[in-house]
């Protein structure tokens, strides 16, 4: 039997492509090519730069199993800290042997007769390999609003995940658009040396609070440090520990579910006094239905005498500052954009091409459609890791990721074995994964009733509303009925 080394390129170097990396890396491949259009690795880790920028996961439970870190220095870390982690991670495990940064793809061409992709370069390079792997992340293509006038505005207007670091906002009249994660932190951050902060708010989020800063005590460190049998079985539970208590409360109704939105809510009226800026605050749906923001800061921020919460809509921009539909103008020196990302581009805008020149814009219309996450019909010898339906608003992304790496190996290790030389899901086996979605978010908290980025074009939650045991069933081996092979 033949055995020969699949030529590899994976796109893109933040979690899901360092974790994809470091499966191939350890099932023995040696023949793949991480393409990076940042500077460095880290993914949404790399481009977020605003001031607060936090991980609003515990930094125990949002690190890879295969690299776990003793010595974080808050319970939740600082962006910085996790940018360097990884990029710590791919030195550690020489990975940068197969990395290129700045090196943006525009386009995958698949070539049916070779049964190959071409992978086209923002550079003018191509390369060729038998398998594409996408690991192109969600956050990542920064949404800018088109409020009128934008153009006219004499101040600086800066989107949150393209942060200028020479930008001076001590002692500036600041506005901040939206209250996702990344606004509710950019404000507590910019809010006390600021002359002026005026939060523009189009509905209200739910905050848990959280002691976001407090320190991890040294006595950890030394214990983990200490005890590196103890720290890798935590390591490896503690992620899945967390992940299944957050399926539970997000995925079906209970009394664990109503005691966090309860906890939400008292988070409000205890931080919160005054009856008229706590209702502004409130918001009119339940708590966890959009991406839950956790925050110790917030409240205190919005109260302070430099600060304001704008409710009233923005109608444009002008010269000197924003006016709201009430008539007011808020002047203003700067605009901070929080105001989140086009969430389901993933690949997009790359061009790509698959079987008998079926485009991914044509086969995604209507938004986003893969199957269990990582094939999509239409396009042989291609996978996406934390494609649509990943579970972002409830499992370990990390575990998610080198689980997913490791069913693609399995594709990969049958064509090096010669056994197969294409192999393509099926639509069958697609439809009928995304009506099992859809039947399972009936119950979820994500479905009952607000308006988020985890909704898609066509309306449906890009989500995984599965609990971690069917996450690991549908990822353990690939079901040849549900994929073509030639
Ligand atoms: P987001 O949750 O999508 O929030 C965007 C905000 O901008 C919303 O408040 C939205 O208002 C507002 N907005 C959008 N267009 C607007 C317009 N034209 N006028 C006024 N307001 C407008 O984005 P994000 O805060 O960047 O967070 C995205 C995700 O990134 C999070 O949910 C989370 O998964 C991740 N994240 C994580 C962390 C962390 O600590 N782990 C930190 C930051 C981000 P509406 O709600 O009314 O649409």
């Amino acid at each position: 039997m033949n055995n020969r080394h699949p030529r590899i390129v994976i796109i893109g170097a933040g979690v899901a492509g360092i974790a994809t990396a470091y499966t191939l890396q350890q099932s023995g491949f040696t023949d793949f090519t991480i393409l990076e259009k940042g500077g460095d690795v880290g993914g949404v880790w790399h481009w977020n730069r605003y001031p607060g920028l936090t991980c609003d996961v515990p930094s125990h439970i949002y690190q890879f199993a295969f690299a776990p870190k003793a010595d974080w220095s808050r319970i939740w870390a600082s962006g910085n800290e996790i940018a360097q982690y990884h990029r710590e991670v791919v030195t550690q495990f020489g990975l940068d042997q197969h990395l290129q940064l700045n090196t943006e793809v525009i386009a995958l061409r698949y070539h049916q007769d070779e049964h190959t992709w071409t992978v086209s370069t923002a550079a003018g390079d191509t390369l060729t390999a038998d398998f594409v792997i996408c690991a192109t992340g969600v956050l990542h293509h920064p949404f800018t609003p088109d409020i009128p006038g934008m153009d006219t505005f004499g101040g600086t207007i800066v989107h949150t995940a393209r942060w200028d670091p020479e930008l001076v906002t001590a002692g500036r009249r600041i506005a901040v658009i939206g209250t996702g994660s990344t606004g509710v932190q950019v404000v507590s951050a910019l809010q006390p040396r600021a002359r002026k902060l005026l939060h523009f708010t189009r509905s209200p989020q739910w905050m848990l609070w959280a002691p976001m800063r407090l320190p991890q005590f040294g006595a950890v460190t030394a214990l983990l440090r200490g005890l590196p049998t103890l720290h890798r079985a935590v390591s490896k539970r503690l992620p899945l520990w967390g992940s299944s208590l957050l399926v539970d409360i997000v995925t079906k109704p209970s009394w664990r579910r109503r005691l966090v939105q309860e906890y939400a809510r008292l988070s409000l009226r205890v931080q919160v006094r005054d009856p008229q800026l706590r209702a502004k605050l409130t918001p009119d749906y339940q708590p966890l239905c959009k991406r839950q923001v956790l925050s110790g800061s917030y409240y205190r921020a919005i109260t302070a005498p430099n600060a304001q919460l704008v409710t009233a809509g923005i109608t444009e921009f002008t010269p000197t500052g924003i006016r709201t539909a009430d008539g007011m103008l808020h002047e203003i020196d700067i605009a901070v954009l929080a105001t989140g990302f086009a969430a389901h581009n993933y690949m997009r805008p790359m061009s790509v091409v698959g079987r008998d020149g079926i485009t991914l814009d044509d086969a995604w219309v209507k938004g986003p459609r893969a199957y269990r996450m990582t094939a999509i019909p239409g396009f042989p010898n291609l996978f996406t890791v934390l494609g649509p339906n990943s579970p972002t608003g409830s499992i370990s992304l990390q575990y998610t990721a080198e689980l997913t790496a490791r069913y693609i190996v399995k594709w990969l290790k049958r064509f090096e074995r010669g056994e197969i030389d294409e192999v393509e899901v099926t639509e069958e086996a697609t439809d009928e994964f995304n009506a099992q979605v859809a039947e399972a978010m009936e119950p979820t908290v994500w479905n009952t009733g607000c308006n988020s980025w985890y909704f898609s074009e066509d309306g449906t939650i890009d989500l995984w509303p599965f609990d971690i045991a069917t996450l690991d069933r549908m990822l353990d081996e690939p079901d040849p009925v549900h994929y073509r092979v030639s």
